[in-house]
C-alpha cells in the first residue's frame, strides 16, 4: 500500500519549531517510501484563524523546502484541503453516523449543560472531571431544533492501537465522553474533521504531536461507526524548554521565520529538528538526502526532547560551512541589504568575501557583518583600532607598502605575500610592524581574513585607494601616547 502521511495545521499563529518537527517526520517518511504527503489546513476555528497565518506557514514549508504532493497551492485528487471548504463532505458523515446510530443530535442548551455541570459539582464536589452525561441519547431526533451531534461512545470495552512511536496505547471506554462531533452551524470540532479528512483522503499512517493523544480514541471510534480500516497512529512528544518545560517563546525563538530572519539556512534547521526526538547512532550532521535516506520511527523517542540554542547554532555551522561559497554568498545578500549594502548574488568579489568569511560565521547575518567592508565605502571603521595604528608612524609604511604593492601582478594573495616580503625584507622590516596598520586600512577592524586575502579580494583598485586613505587620516591624526 501507497504510505500516505499528511500534515495539518491550524493557521493560527507563526509555524512553530514542533510543528515543523511534525511536518518534518511526515514528510521524510514520504520521500524516503516513495508516498504522498498531504497538507490540509484545519481552519475551523474561525475566531482564531487568519489568512497571515496561513500564508506563514506555506512560506515557512517552502523556505525549509518542505513540499507537499496535495494541498492549498498545488491541488490533488482529494481536494479543497481548507477544512471550511468541507463542510458537506462533515455534513454527509456525520449523517452516516446517526444512521449507523454511532452519533446523535443532541438538542440541550446552553442552560442545561450548565446545570447537568452543577449537578456535578454537587454530587462529586469537583469543579472538573464533568463528562455530558448522554441526556439526549435516547431522545427523539427533531433536526429542525438547534442542536449539536455527538459521539454515540460505547459502552464498556476499550480503545487500542500500536503507536507507531509510543508502542501500545490503550483507553477504557468509560473514560470517554460523547464528544460533540458537529455543531448547530455545520462546522465540524477536531475529531470529527480530522477523521473524516483523513478516511476520505486515504491516510495510512497519521502521525501528530502526543498532545492528541487523548482525541485518537475517538478518532478511532468514527473510523469504526464508519467501518473504515484504521490508519497507523503515531504521537511524537513536545520538544522542551531547557529546563524541561514545553518550549515556548518566553525560552526561545520558537517560529521557523524567526531562524530564516537570524540567518540559518534551511537543511540546518530540519537537521536540528530531526534529531530533537530521533537519532541515528552518534550522527549529528546529516544532509537532506541522508535524513531521506535514514529516518525511521523505531528511533523516535519516547520522551521529549530538550531544545538546546548551543547544538542548533553547532549545527547551523556546520551546514554553512557545507554550502559553496556561491550559495553563502546567494544566501547573504537579504542580509547585505538589511545592512544598505548592495551586491548581486553572483558578484566574484561577494563569492570570494564569503568564501573568507565561512570559517569563522555561524550564520548568514554574520558572513554579511563580516564582509561588510568589502562593500562599504569607505569601510567603516573601529575608532578603537584607528587610534591604536593609524598614527603619523604608520603614515609613510603605509604609502610604502602601497607602493610595494602597486605593481603586483597577478594580485592575487601569493604574489602579494612574495612582494612584500621582499620590500620587508629591503626595509629590515617586520610584518608585524605594518600588518595591523594595513588591516584597520582595509577593513576598519582590528581582526579579519589574512592580510592579502583581503587585498586579493578587494582588488588593486580598492586596496590602493584605502592605503592611502588611511595613510592620509594618519598623517593627520595626533599622536597621543605614541
Ligand atoms: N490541527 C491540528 C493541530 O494543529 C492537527 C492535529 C492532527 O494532526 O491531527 O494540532
Amino acid at each position: 500500500m501507497t504510505v500516505r502521511v499528511r500534515y495539518a495545521p491550524s493557521p493560527t499563529g507563526y509555524l512553530h519549531l514542533g510543528s515543523v518537527r511534525t511536518a518534518l517526520y511526515n514528510w521524510l517518511w514520504a520521500r524516503k517510501q516513495g508516498g504522498s504527503f498531504v497538507l490540509r489546513v484545519e481552519d475551523t476555528d474561525q475566531g482564531r484563524s487568519t489568512q497571515e497565518a496561513e500564508a506563514a506557514i506555506f512560506d515557512s514549508m517552502r523556505w525549509l523546502g518542505l513540499d507537499w504532493d496535495e494541498g492549498p497551492q498545488v491541488g490533488g485528487p482529494h481536494g479543497p484541503y481548507f477544512q471550511m471548504q468541507r463542510l458537506e463532505v462533515y455534513q454527509q458523515f456525520a449523517e452516516r453516523l446517526i444512521e449507523r446510530g454511532a452519533a446523535y443530535r443532541c438538542f440541550c442548551t446552553a442552560e442545561d449543560l450548565k446545570r447537568a455541570r452543577l449537578e456535578h459539582k454537587a454530587a462529586t464536589g469537583a469543579e472538573h472531571g464533568f463528562r455530558y452525561p448522554g441526556t439526549c441519547r435516547e431522545r427523539h431526533s427533531e433536526p429542525d431544533l438547534p442542536h449539536v451531534i455527538r459521539l454515540k461512545v460505547p459502552e464498556g470495552g476499550g480503545i487500542g492501537w500500536n503507536d507507531r512511536v509510543k508502542g501500545p496505547l490503550e483507553f477504557a471506554l468509560d473514560s470517554q465522553q460523547d464528544a460533540v462531533l458537529m455543531r448547530n452551524n455545520g462546522v465540524p470540532l477536531y475529531n470529527l474533521g480530522a477523521a473524516v479528512d483523513d478516511i476520505t483522503m486515504g491516510i495510512t499512517l497519521v502521525v501528530r504531536g502526543d498532545d492528541h493523544v487523548i482525541n485518537t480514541p475517538q478518532q478511532i471510534l468514527v473510523y469504526q461507526a464508519l467501518g473504515e480500516p484504521l490508519p497507523e497512529f503515531g504521537h511524537l512528544p513536545l520538544i522542551l524548554s531547557p529546563s524541561g518545560e514545553k518550549l515556548s517563546k518566553r525560552h526561545a525563538a520558537v517560529a521557523v521565520a524567526d531562524y530564516r530572519d537570524q540567518g540559518y539556512v534551511p537543511d540546518a534547521v530540519l537537521n536540528y529538528l530531526v534529531r530533537l526526538g530521533w537519532s541515528h547512532g552518534d550522527q549529528e550532521i546529516f544532509t537532506r538526502d541522508e535524513l531521506i535516506e535514514k529516518f525511521d520511527w523505531e528511533h523516535v523517542g519516547k520522551t521529549g526532547s530538550k531544545y538546546d540554542l548551543k547544538k542548533f547554532q553547532h549545527v547551523q555551522a556546520s551546514h554553512l560551512r557545507m554550502r559553496s561559497p556561491a550559495q553563502v554568498a546567494a544566501g547573504a545578500v537579504p542580509f547585505l541589504a538589511a545592512r544598505d549594502l548592495t551586491a548581486a548574488a553572483d558578484d566574484p568579489r561577494l563569492v570570494a568575501a564569503s568564501e573568507l568569511s565561512m570559517p569563522r560565521a555561524t550564520t548568514l547575518v554574520d558572513v554579511a557583518e563580516a564582509v561588510d567592508y568589502f562593500f562599504r565605502e569607505p569601510p567603516e571603521r573601529d575608532p578603537k583600532a584607528a587610534e591604536k595604528f593609524l598614527k603619523p608612524a604608520a603614515a609613510p609604511l603605509l604609502r610604502q607598502l602601497c607602493e610595494a604593492v602597486t605593481p603586483v601582478e597577478p594580485f592575487d594573495r601569493s604574489t602579494l605575500e612574495a612582494a612584500v616580503k621582499t620590500w620587508l625584507e629591503q626595509q629590515a622590516l617586520e610584518l608585524k610592524a605594518v600588518a595591523q596598520p594595513a588591516r584597520v586600512a582595509l577593513t576598519g577592524r582590528k581582526a579579519s581574513p589574512g592580510l592579502f586575502e583581503v587585498m586579493e579580494v578587494l582588488g588593486r583598485e580598492l586596496t590602493l585607494q584605502r592605503l592611502q586613505s588611511a595613510a592620509g587620516d594618519a598623517e593627520q591624526a595626533t599622536d597621543a601616547g605614541a
